[in-house]
């Protein structure tokens, strides 16, 4: 009787079979993604005004040269989980936050910065992986510039009530190149008004005499995630393309 009991109050997911996924081959997105860039075309990204994205494709790859500007998704998302391979260049005449900048901007604001931090020190809350100025990675998992690389993101986006408080705090889990660099950490530095959905930006890292950097992109792509809140809408997959 208690074992009956137990079961008729379990919430209604765990009466039910999983839906299935595809994984997919190694490099290739799940089969449920919303996939970003896979090496065909721009037509996912556009530029800070809306026009097309600054970035080329080359032999597959998405190719961002300073000075393009940043780049932007058309989908705009709220938790999910994300995932982008990078490659930065090799600039020994550089050094610090010059060496192979850029960053994978969730909602266009939280920037897990990407950065040649292999050989590079830097303060710690601006290396590869940090979320900027906010948390440090955990460590240092990067790979030789000229390698790619990858970063698994975990995003709980903030949820916001509708005078746009904050109802409950952003959090992230990071793995960069598999390694575990950040364990569901709140996201402490509140950048604007509470949103909860945005685009995914990736940065221009451009100033007035910045050294030309060459940063090349494949493979992005997004899985939604429902975490009940109320920037998701239940039974639905591919939230997050009308805005916010
Ligand atoms: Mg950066």
């Amino acid at each position: 009787m208690f074992i009956l009991l137990a079961a008729a109050t379990l919430p209604a997911q765990q009466d039910q079979q999983p839906r299935k996924v595809d994984p997919g081959e190694p490099g290739k997105a799940p089969s449920d993604a919303v996939v970003l860039f896979d090496g065909a075309d721009l037509t996912k990204w556009r530029s800070g005004d809306g026009g097309p994205a600054g970035c080329q494709v080359e032999y597959g790859d998405m190719v961002c040269r300073t000075g393009s500007g940043n780049v932007f998704s058309r989908d705009e998302f709220g938790s999910a989980q994300m995932h982008v391979e990078f490659n930065v260049p090799f600039m020994p005449s550089e050094k610090d936050q010059g060496r192979g900048n850029s960053g994978f901007y969730i909602q266009g604001r939280y920037e897990i910065q990407i950065l040649d931090s292999y050989d590079n020190p830097t303060y710690p809350v601006g290396q590869a992986g940090a979320l900027y100025d906010d948390h440090a990675p955990l460590v240092n998992a990067s790979r030789p510039p000229g390698e790619w690389q990858s970063y698994d993101i975990i995003f709980h986006a903030f949820q916001c009530d509708p005078q746009g408080n904050i109802l409950r705090r952003g959090t992230l889990t990071v793995f960069h190149n598999g390694v575990l660099i950040h364990d569901n950490v709140p996201i402490r530095k509140v950048h604007g008004a509470c949103i909860q959905r945005g685009p995914i930006m990736l940065q221009d890292h451009a100033f007035p005499g910045a050294p030309i950097t060459v940063m090349r992109f494949r493979n992005i792509w997004v899985r939604p995630v429902d975490d009940g809140g109320v920037s998701t809408i239940r039974g639905q997959t591919g939230i997050g393309r009308g805005g916010r």
